[in-house]
């Protein structure tokens, strides 16, 4: 474009700060991982104050970290304490409540100075952490700035009505010293520091600003619209970026190749439908005849299938890979743990019978075999897994992580189906392909309801199915919250246990960890209601408060341990002659095992276990579920917890035992369980409870996350925009050639950890 000519000088970013800032700042500012200008420019403020506004006083609470607006009702001092100390005390106010300030100093000099700034009438910015001082609360060595500077005289004065940038700090560096660097280096940057990664068409479709409107707004705006556009702009973006991955991956994948697996007559499938004791539901076949349409393909599927627990996903499962074995290949079924993928091969050889029985006598003649895969096994057994799986006699091999390990080979691997997503990454499902030598078709399976905005970030890349309703004859199962405190309660929990042992059924105690003595082994999943200010405030909150450590949560009992609960029911007398047994991780993996196969017998018919039995385990005898400390865990968690009861004729009832506080989330949540069994509206209520972090898993929290502006439980319409968007750049320009600021933040996204947000899918 002649006359156009833009000059990139992008070493001016990557200069180093050392030269801009104060020798003492330089590694406090490292400290926040701002080595550069260009980190620098990329730290932005967690939240703005307006200095038109008074902050309410009256709700800081003591123990908090704070910058608040107030006005200097009057000062005192300084004066010599008894100690030798000098001290100056002043109060600040919103109006109706007032906060003491208070210096200490050992000479006179210093607190002067304070003084003759703290002058009655002035408004000021004042930070510092809550206490508490007589009867009253304090910032004791606040560090403060005057709004109102009289002399102050150009910027300063100019900059009196702007909103002020409150920038997440690290220890002795000061709001003044980040905004006064920050202003320093843009003023020396012009436009053509700052490319812009969106296409022109893109921004002027969605009315947004242009990088470098939005650098200079969300530092320095001078009114509210400011800020609120550049975070558009940065929520936007974050989404498009993001977008634009997922469709370069699904853009790929589409153009791989796979060794089409059509159905075959007379085979397997055939042969396995015929003798299906049930009929299919609709949305069972339905979803089977997409499946079995994409195996037919030379491209690989990539499909997630959502449904509840016991809405027969495994019997589809099952299906795809029956006609992968009738095309000649094999199907590899990983599951998160050894459980559940010794129950898997279990209820699969199970469902196939004398199909499973291939090379043995009274096998039918098309069978195949099933094999165990796992980390634990016999050496004779494994080795004699590893041989049917590599010379292809196993058509099916089921196993957790052990199936990635070098040793394991395919004859000719077709179809891989993962149980449960979240355990398994693209990192895995690469070397899963490598084992293929191709591609193979796949399929994950959640029985955790995704809802659509988590489904297009996260799983962006994955086309979805949906099982939605489940098949009949299900009777369900009740919910009950009990007050933990309440021991009538409580005793007859535990006689409804009895009863239901009495007549036939089993019960699950559900504790949140293992052993009594140690933290370390609770459930990585438990839910901690922390105050979240960020999630229900809108624009303006966008991470904790003041970078200041969270006030203490109030103390509530330890949470129960399955080493010792056993031990109190065993005591029980309601129980008495009752046998009771344990399941848990640090279990050895034959005593899992048999804990599971001595339960479903009825041998021992209540198992005091952890979360381990909350994906698949399948015992229809089960009829009651006592979970403990319920209000630590999470609704959708719950919900699958619950899942493993009702699951034969007999209704299930889950028991919910909690302490919680009437009106608070975790009270909200267990009140969702009691009232509803719908896995989707669960869903939606666990995000909107949870935190960001929460929903996108916990490489997702943190304050370098890269999604700092979007929430997927707010901004589903930004997400549905960005992905139309980055679809249309990505489909003229797959490899975004002609996008190369687009393609650097995709990769600079990836090589942190993004990375591993995306290797969830
Ligand atoms: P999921 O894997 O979704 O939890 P499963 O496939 O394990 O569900 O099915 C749960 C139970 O329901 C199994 O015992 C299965 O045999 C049975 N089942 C599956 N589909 C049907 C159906 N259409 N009609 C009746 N029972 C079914
Ligand atoms: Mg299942």
């Amino acid at each position: 474009m002649p006359g156009l000519i833009v000059v990139h000088q992008p070493d001016r970013l990557s200069m180093s700060l050392t030269q801009a800032a104060g020798k003492a700042l330089v590694p406090r500012l490292e400290r926040l991982g701002l080595g550069t200008v260009g980190d620098l420019l990329r730290h932005y403020p967690r939240r703005y104050l307006e200095p038109s506004t008074l902050t309410d006083i009256g709700a800081l609470a003591t123990g908090e970290r704070v910058t608040i607006v107030a006005d200097v009702e009057r000062v005192q001092g300084p004066r010599r304490t008894r100690t030798g100390l000098f001290v100056l005390t002043a109060s600040v106010t919103d109006g109706r409540d007032r906060l003491a300030l208070t210096f200490f100093a050992k000479r006179e000099g210093p607190l002067a100075y304070h003084a003759a700034q703290l002058v009655p009438g002035r408004r000021g910015t004042f930070s510092g952490q809550v206490s508490t001082w007589q009867d009253g609360r304090q910032l004791t060595h606040p560090t403060y700035e005057m709004l109102d500077d009289e002399q102050a005289e150009g910027r300063a004065r100019e900059r009196a009505g702007w909103p002020v940038p409150l920038y997440p700090l690290t220890a002795k560096l000061e709001q003044r010293h980040v905004r006064d660097l920050v202003h320093q280096e843009l003023t020396g940057l012009g436009p053509s520091h700052f490319p812009d990664l969106l296409p022109d068409e893109v921004r002027a479709r969605r009315g947004l600003l242009t990088w470098a409107e939005t650098v200079h707004k969300v530092h320095e705006p001078h009114e509210e619209a400011d800020w609120r556009a550049a975070h558009r702009r940065l929520r936007y973006q974050e989404a498009f970026v993001l977008q634009a991955e997922l469709a370069r991956r699904r853009a790929r994948a589409a153009a791989e190749e796979a060794v089409a697996r059509p159905p075959r007559a007379g085979g397997l499938l055939e042969a396995f439908d015929a003798r299906l004791p049930f009929t299919l539901t609709a949305g069972q076949r339905e979803v089977g005849a997409e499946i079995a349409a994409e195996l037919a393909r030379p491209v690989p599927m990539q499909r997630l299938l959502q449904g509840e627990v016991g809405s027969g996903k495994t019997v589809v499962a099952l299906r795809a890979m029956l006609q992968v074995v009738d095309a000649g290949g094999q199907a590899a079924l990983l599951a998160p743990t050894e459980v559940l993928a010794a129950q898997h091969a279990r209820s699969l050889r199970a469902m196939l019978g004398d199909l499973a029985e291939g090379g043995l006598l009274g096998g039918a003649e098309t069978a195949t075999r099933v094999a165990l895969l796992t980390g634990s096994a016999s050496s004779a057994a494994r080795r004699a897994a590893l041989l049917e799986a590599a010379s292809g006699q196993a058509g099916i091999v089921v196993g957790t992580h052990a199936l990635l390990s070098d040793v394991v080979q395919f004859a000719e691997l077709g179809l891989v189906v993962v149980d449960e997503q979240h355990r398994f990454g693209v990192e895995q499902r690469d070397r899963l392909r490598a084992k293929a030598g191709g591609h193979p078709h796949l399929l994950v399976m959640t029985a955790t309801p995704i809802p659509r905005t988590v489904a297009m970030t996260v799983f962006g890349d994955l086309e979805t199915s949906v099982l939605r309703e489940v098949p009949a004859g299900r009777s369900g199962v009740q919910t009950h919250v009990v007050p933990a405190g309440r021991p009538t309660w409580l005793e007859r929990t535990w006689r409804r246990v009895r009863e239901e042992v009495d007549g036939g059924g089993r019960a699950y105690v559900v504790c949140a960890r293992i052993d009594p003595d140690s933290e370390a082994d609770r459930d990585a999943d438990l839910v901690v209601d922390r105050a979240a200010p960020g999630d229900d405030a809108g624009d303006d909150a966008l991470l904790d408060d003041d970078g200041g450590a969270p006030a203490e949560a109030p103390a509530r009992p330890p949470l129960r341990a399955v080493l010792e609960v056993v031990e109190e029911l065993r005591a029980l007398p309601v129980l008495a002659g009752v046998p009771v047994g344990t399941l848990h991780g640090r279990m050895a993996p034959e005593d899992k095992e048999r804990a599971l196969a001595d339960f479903a017998s009825g041998r021992v018919p209540v198992l005091v276990s952890t979360t381990v039995v909350e994906v698949g385990v399948d015992v229809p005898e089960a009829t009651v579920m006592v979970v403990l400390d319920a209000d630590r865990f999470g609704v959708s968690q719950l919900h699958q917890l619950r899942g493993r009861i009702g699951r034969g004729s007999a209704p299930g009832v889950c028991l919910l035992v909690a302490q919680v506080e009437p009106g608070s989330p975790a009270a909200t949540r267990l009140e969702t369980l009691e009232r509803t069994t719908d896995g989707f509206e669960l869903a939606t209520v666990d995000l909107g409870l949870r935190r960001e972090g929460d929903v996108l898993g916990a490489a997702q929290s943190g304050a370098s996350s890269s999604l700092r502006f979007l929430r997927v439980t707010r901004d589903a319409e930004v997400i549905e925009q960005a992905r139309q968007d980055a679809r249309e750049v990505v489909a003229e320009d797959p490899e975004l050639e002609r996008h190369p600021l687009l393609r650097e933040a995709i990769e600079a996204e990836l090589r942190g950890d993004r990375d591993e947000f995306l290797d969830r899918t």
